[in-house]
């Protein structure tokens, strides 16, 4: 199985929970769509209305990543965005009765999950990519995001929280399915028990719980079961960035280096950089992905997740 066409998932597969702000219960159904659909979420509650992954639809982003279109809302997208990501998956129909995804386990684990239970199905149309020709990068005092050319799909990230089981993490990862899957999908959301009644004010994390997020006290941790990762929280700002990153419609052939980045400043860094013609590409050359073949190891978890 190559890299250089698109794929779609085998078959249908559902689940459902509560979204982590509107503590709203939601059912969800991925289905396979053809070629050149890409990912859309489709809100069965308003007669089907379809709202694409596309940077088109960015609205709010704080806390998370919300689509809106014709004042329609698909909100918290970022989790299972990073998953098809992550996975390769191209084209999807995220059917959805609510606005807000599930949170699950806060991580993307369970979508990973999931879809390998879908199966991943490759299609005629070759896959293109965005190669990134110029860096283009966005600052906001501390925080800092940048996209440079590489030949593959490559994170570095970085966050400096104060508090003695966070501080200053970084990590630099090519992401493969196999990478995803075992480095970055388990990864959960967190916060900080001093800000959440302030959070809960601001309609936030209605939903929230110790089975959906990792939440540090002021100098330890509230959840019985620890960390997944001593560097756990920068991971999951990965999982993020690569499910942000999504909005952009093609999968990446760039470095994207993030400093103290959230939401905000991941998407403005995808507007800032498909809004420029210049600063890129879309290549489907076999040459380009020759060189790019996925290892042997990869192959067998793509097989894998297949059967
Ligand atoms: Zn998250």
């Amino acid at each position: 199985m190559n890299l250089d066409y698109q794929h779609t998932i085998s078959k249908p597969v559902e689940f459902s929970g509560i979204g982590l702000h509107s503590a709203a219960p939601c059912r969800v159904r991925l289905a396979p769509a053809p070629a050149n659909k890409g990912i859309v979420f489709r809100r069965t509650d308003l007669e089907n209305f379809e709202i694409p992954a596309s940077w088109k639809h960015i609205a709010r982003v704080s806390y998370a990543t919300s689509l809106m279109r014709k004042g329609v809302l698909i909100s918290t997208t970022e989790h299972l965005l990073s998953a098809l990501t992550g996975l390769g998956i191209d084209n999807v129909v995220i059917e959805i009765n609510s606005l807000e995804l599930p949170i699950l386990d806060g991580s993307s684990k369970p979508f990973v999950d999931l879809l390998r239970q879908a199966g991943r199905r490759r299609q005629r149309a070759p896959r293109s990519y965005l190669k990134v020709l110029r860096t283009v990068e966005v600052i906001d005092g501390a925080k800092r995001i940048a996209i440079f050319p590489h030949s593959r799909f490559r994170i570095s990230s970085s966050i400096d929280f104060r508090h003695p089981m966070v501080g200053r993490q970084s990590m630099e990862i090519d992401i493969s399915p196999e990478s995803f899957a075992k480095q970055i999908a388990p990864a959960r959301t967190f916060g900080f028990l001093d800000e959440i009644p302030q959070m809960k004010d601001m309609g936030l994390v209605r939903g929230g719980s110790l089975a959906n997020a990792v939440v540090f006290t002021r100098d330890s941790l509230m959840n019985d079961e620890g960390l997944r990762f001593p560097d756990e929280c920068c991971r999951h700002k990965v999982l993020d960035l690569i499910g942000d990153l999504a909005l952009i419609g093609y999968p990446l052939r760039a470095h994207v280096v993030a400093e103290r980045a959230g939401h905000a400043m991941h998407t403005a860094l995808v507007l800032k950089l498909v809004k420029d013609r210049s600063l890129w590409e879309l290549t489907t050359s076999e040459e380009d992905i020759a060189e790019e073949r996925p290892s042997a190891r990869e192959l067998a978890v793509e097989q894998a997740a297949t059967d």
